[in-house]
């Protein structure tokens, strides 16, 4: 049965998941609407979450992350506000941890006034912090661990605790760690959701999002995602297949290579301060260590102020920036004037989103590489 099996065993025989006749991706065109192919099944349509391509990759990502079933959208956002419209309505209420994404923190703060829902950001990561929010409307508790861009950690189980102590469905972006180093469901959490355009895809080169859960809930956000329409093209669909294969030796890669440019900066006089959560001085190392099975790709610094952090970027010639990240090619960029430059200044500068900080997305690369490159762009950088 697919779910004994190993990650990169799930990721690599596509015809060993179980309960389906998905071979492997087949022509996208096979659809309802094609007529140049004979016995097409007349139930599938793409919107519908149905076609043989949706439905292999899905039973994949259910394997990974351990849940009944999943559902593939064309973006992590699509994935992310289909979901929480699906539990939420009007004159309901949502927890979200303090610092997110920017487009989720965009999506909750922008529209969701529009819908009458209401929402609180917690003013930290504590149990405490999570439960003074929670009010009697309260529907959902929304998190991201480890965090964009500050690598912070949040305590999965306090969290699970906490959603079932008030009856209100627990939600968690799962990008930052992959399911191969962190499997929130198998650690009580409702809903997994992910930005595939990042790890799952692993090559810059597609957008895409994933949800996963269990059957109950899956069904809620069908309902609402085959009318929201926000769903992957086939073509994509196989794409995404393609990239799964090489997952989970993607990032071990990408964990080993994060945890040594991790201690390199972290010497550094150059830098202030590295967030990284395999580090033992990350204040939520211990955390990590109890629920993650590798500490990622991702990492932030802190320039200190002899040096600008945009000639630095500049200098870098293997490292590129990039809006994006967990691609097999490192990559850097800066969360204050890119990914949370929609954030205002005061609510950046409460979650410590400083303008020198950057953030460093780990590829596959040989280490001696990305260290001389960095190493490079200090010499030719500093004032
Ligand atoms: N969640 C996280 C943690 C992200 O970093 C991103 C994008 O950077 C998203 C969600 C949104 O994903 P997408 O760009 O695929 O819509």
């Amino acid at each position: 049965m697919a779910k004994k099996k190993g990650l990169n065993t799930i990721c690599t025989h596509t015809g060993e998941v179980e309960d389906t006749n998905y071979k492997g991706a087949v022509s996208p065109l096979y659809i309802s609407t094609s007529y140049a192919y004979e016995n097409v099944d007349i139930k599938r349509y793409p919107r519908y979450f149905n076609t043989p391509n949706q439905e292999g990759v899905c039973k994949k990502l259910a394997a990974l992350e351990q849940t009944d079933d999943a559902l593939i959208f064309g973006s992590g956002m699509a994935a992310i506000s289909t979901s929480l419209l699906a539990f939420l309505r009007s004159g309901d209420h949502i927890v979200l941890q303090q610092s997110l994404y920017g487009g989720t923190y965009n999506l909750v703060a922008e529209f969701f006034d529009n819908y009458h829902i209401s929402y609180s950001f917690t003013k930290g990561l504590t149990k405490e912090n999570f439960e003074s929010e929670i009010q009697e409307n309260t529907k959902v508790i929304y998190i991201e661990t480890p965090s964009n861009p500050l690598l912070a950690v949040t305590d999965i189980e306090m969290v699970v605790a906490l959603a079932k102590k008030y009856n209100v469905v627990s939600v968690i972006d799962n990008t930052f760690a992959s399911p191969v180093n962190q499997q929130p469901f198998i650690l009580g959490i409702d809903v997994v959701l992910h930005s595939a355009t990042k790890y799952l895809g692993g090559h810059s080169d597609i957008l895409a999002g994933a949800v996963c859960a269990n059957k109950e809930h899956i069904e809620k956000i069908f309902h609402v995602g085959k009318n929201l329409g926000g769903n992957l093209s086939d073509y994509t669909v196989w794409l995404l297949e393609r990239s799964m294969k090489t997952l989970g030796i993607r990032v071990k890669a990408q964990n080993e290579n994060a945890m040594l440019l991790a201690n390199y900066l972290n010497e550094h006089k150059m830098v202030d301060h590295v967030y990284y959560p395999g580090l033992t001085t990350h204040p939520d190392h211990e955390i990590a260590k109890k629920q993650m099975k590798g500490f990622g790709g991702m990492l932030s610094f802190e320039l200190n102020t002899d040096i600008d952090s945009v000639a630095f970027s500049e200098q870098l010639q293997l490292i590129k920036p990039s809006m994006s990240l967990a691609g097999v090619e490192s990559t850097i960029l800066s969360p204050a004037k890119t990914s949370h430059a929609l954030l205002p200044e005061e609510e950046r500068q409460k979650q410590g989103i400083v303008s020198n900080l950057l953030r460093l997305s780990a590829g596959i690369e040989d280490i001696e590489d990305l260290i001389a490159d960095i190493e490079q762009a200090f010499k030719n950088t500093i004032k």
